[in-house]
C-alpha cells in the first residue's frame, strides 16, 4: 500500500522520488539512486515509465495557475521518468534535502540538483514536498501491488 505495514513506526515515512526526462536521458539515474541508497534509505519501488500528460497535469495541479505549468508538463512528458518510491526515517524533508533547492543555482554543491544541473525548468528530479503530498503522488504514479513491503538487511546496521 503507500503506506508501509507498520505506519506507527518513523523508520515506515515513505517518499515519492522521479528522475526527471533531463535526468533520464543525461545518464543520472544511477547516480541519484546511489545517494538514496547510500544514505540508508530503503527502495520500494521503482520504474521506468513515459508519463501520459493526464497524469503529469494531476500531478502538479497545485502549480497550474503558474505561468511556467504547460511549460513544465511538457518537459515532463518529453521522455520517459523514473518514477520510485524510498522509505526510511524522515526520508520526505530529508530527500527533498539530498535533492537540493529548487532552483539549481540555489541548490548547494553535494546536493544532487547543486551538482548536475542549472536552470530551474531542467532541474533532473523530482521529491514530494510534505508527508500527505508524498501519499497521494505514491497513489497518483504506482499500484498498490508495485510497492515492495520488505525486510531491509543492513535495518540494524542504520537505526540503533
Ligand atoms: N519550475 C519552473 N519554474 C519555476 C518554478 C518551478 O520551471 O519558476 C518547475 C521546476 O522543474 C520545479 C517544478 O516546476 O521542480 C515544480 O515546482 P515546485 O515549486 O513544486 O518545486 P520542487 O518541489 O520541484 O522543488
Ligand atoms: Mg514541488
Amino acid at each position: 500500500s503507500v503506506f508501509a505495514k507498520n505506519m506507527t513506526d518513523p523508520k515506515a515515512e515513505r517518499t515519492f522520488i522521479a528522475i526527471k526526462p533531463d535526468g533520464v536521458q543525461r545518464g543520472l539515474i544511477g547516480d541519484i539512486i546511489k545517494r538514496f541508497e547510500q544514505k540508508g534509505y530503503k527502495l520500494v519501488a521503482g520504474k521506468l515509465m513515459w508519463a501520459p500528460k493526464e497524469l503529469l497535469m494531476n500531478h502538479y495541479k497545485d502549480l497550474a495557475d503558474k505561468p511556467f505549468y504547460n511549460g513544465l508538463v511538457a518537459y515532463m512528458a518529453s521522455g520517459p521518468v523514473f518514477a520510485m518510491v524510498w522509505e526510511g526515517k524522515a526520508v520526505v524533508a530529508t530527500g527533498r534535502k539530498i535533492l537540493g533547492a529548487t532552483n539549481p543555482l540555489d541548490s548547494a554543491p553535494g546536493t544532487i540538483r547543486g551538482d548536475y544541473c542549472i536552470d530551474v525548468g531542467r532541474n533532473i528530479c523530482h521529491g514530494s514536498d510534505a508527508v500527505e503530498t508524498a501519499q497521494r503522488e505514491i497513489a497518483l504514479w504506482f499500484k498498490d501491488d508495485e510497492l515492495n513491503d520488505y525486510e531491509f538487511a543492513d535495518k540494524k546496521w542504520i537505526y540503533e
